[in-house]
């Protein structure tokens, strides 16, 4: 199984991922998280991305792009794979679909995990004033969801077009919205 995971922030998309790729065994790839350690670690990669993440932009597609390209070569993901937070840009999704092919592989689903922008708003107004965000997360998290808008929503129909999108209602509990992903696949 190789699964791309869709859906705005605030979604709960990671915490499905984590879920889903355990019950399938799949190799869970969190772009963001990749790039959250490399920041940790201080290493080249984290020094690259660290004022994108800070400004809550898109890191360029061509680092985050070899990135998944590394990647996917590693063992683990011959099991199957399931990506989170990748693809975020058009370029990036044409990317993954010619790297597949060179590799004699396809997706086998794209799921979207769908939640109405009000809810998603509500959501991450509660998770900012729980988590004490500064003024200026607040300001990152608008950023976050303005980019999301402008390039990333568009992927669904770049999938729908291909015949491969799939819609789930994330509205619900975490096991509803997870068993509702499951019968999906
Ligand atoms: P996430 O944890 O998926 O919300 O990602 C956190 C941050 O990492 C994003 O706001 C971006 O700055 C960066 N990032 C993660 N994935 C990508 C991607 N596929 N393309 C560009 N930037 C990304």
């Amino acid at each position: 199984m190789r699964v791309v995971l869709l859906g705005a922030p605030g979604a709960g998309k990671g915490t499905q991922a984590v879920l889903l790729a355990q019950a399938k065994g799949l190799a869970h790839i969190s772009t963001g998280q990749i790039m959250r350690e490399a920041v940790a670690a201080g290493s080249g990669l984290g020094v690259k991305v660290k004022g994108f993440l800070d400004r809550g932009e898109l890191v360029p597609d061509e680092l985050v792009i070899g990135l998944i390209r590394e990647r996917l070569g590693k063992s683990d993901c011959k099991a199957g794979f399931l990506l989170d937070g990748f693809p975020r840009t058009l370029e990036q999704a044409k990317s993954l679909q010619a790297l597949l092919k060179e590799i004699g592989l396809d997706l086998t689903h794209v799921l979207e995990v769908d939640v109405p922008e009000e809810v998603i708003l509500g959501r991450i107004n509660k998770r900012a004033s729980e988590q004490g965000r500064s003024d200026d997360s607040a300001e990152v998290l608008a950023k976050r969801m303005e980019v999301y808008w402008a390039q990333t929503a568009p992927l669904a129909s770049f999938y729908d077009s291909l015949g491969m999108l799939r819609r789930v209602n994330g509205l619900g509990t975490v096991e509803e919205v997870q068993e509702r992903i499951q019968k999906a696949l």
